[in-house]
């Protein structure tokens, strides 16, 4: 299955979802800081510096929506990485009340790409995502980043053992390396049938 990298526009950065554009259909990417969220969306549009714009200082801590070159209407958000402990205590105390509220309230959304970091697997803090987001419903898919580093040997076993730290069978999680590209195209195809 190939897919054409997402071609995405920048449109702003909010701290609240009244500050968002309405749009038909958009997906989010939350995870730990440092899973590979950054890579991952740069790995997607097939440059090196398109999420960079989301880590530019004053946009870290924000909700950065993306739209698709091709339709205006179809949106790609960049949530700040969660569990980074030099962000500043009141910021910190803004996330969950301002990611909680967009994950909840948002219209448009129609899936949550969760990233976990397929070498160290998921966190407590991973775990508490999930069962947040299956308690309130909202639809997700688990994706696990650094392929490439995990040893070939180990692959199979870390597969299986993820997945069930997730609560998910191993058929159900999407492993993906940006830098190696591996799984990237089915993530592309994926994204592409959500926001059609
Ligand atoms: P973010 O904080 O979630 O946006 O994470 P980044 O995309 O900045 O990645 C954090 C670190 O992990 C960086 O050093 C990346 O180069 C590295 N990284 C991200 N994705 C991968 C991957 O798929 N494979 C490998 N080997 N390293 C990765």
């Amino acid at each position: 299955m190939t897919a054409s990298p997402l071609r995405l526009k920048f449109v702003t950065s909010a701290a609240r979802i009244s500050q968002l554009p309405e749009l038909d259909a958009e997906v989010a990417f939350v995870g730990r800081s440092n899973v590979g969220k950054s890579s991952l969306i740069n790995a997607l549009a097939n440059t090196k510096q398109l999420a960079r714009v989301s880590n530019t200082p004053g946009r870290t801590q924000l909700i950065n929506l993306f739209t698709l070159a091709a339709n205006d209407g179809a949106g790609l958000v960049d949530l700040p990485g969660y569990g980074y402990a030099k962000v500043p205590g009141r910021v910190r105390k803004d996330w969950p009340e301002m990611i909680e509220g967009y994950l909840l309230e948002r219209e448009s959304l129609v899936q949550v790409f969760v990233l976990v970091d397929g070498e160290i697997g998921p966190t407590p803090l991973d775990q508490q995502m999930l069962h947040w987001l299956r308690a309130n419903e909202v639809p997700h898919t688990v994706v696990a980043t650094k392929w490439d580093k995990v040893k070939s040997a180990k692959r199979s076993t870390r597969r299986k053992d993820l997945a069930a730290g997730c609560d998910l069978e191993t058929g159900d999680v999407v492993w993906v390396s940006a830098p190696k590209n591996h799984g990237i195209d089915d993530l592309r195809s994926l994204v592409l049938g959500h926001l059609n």
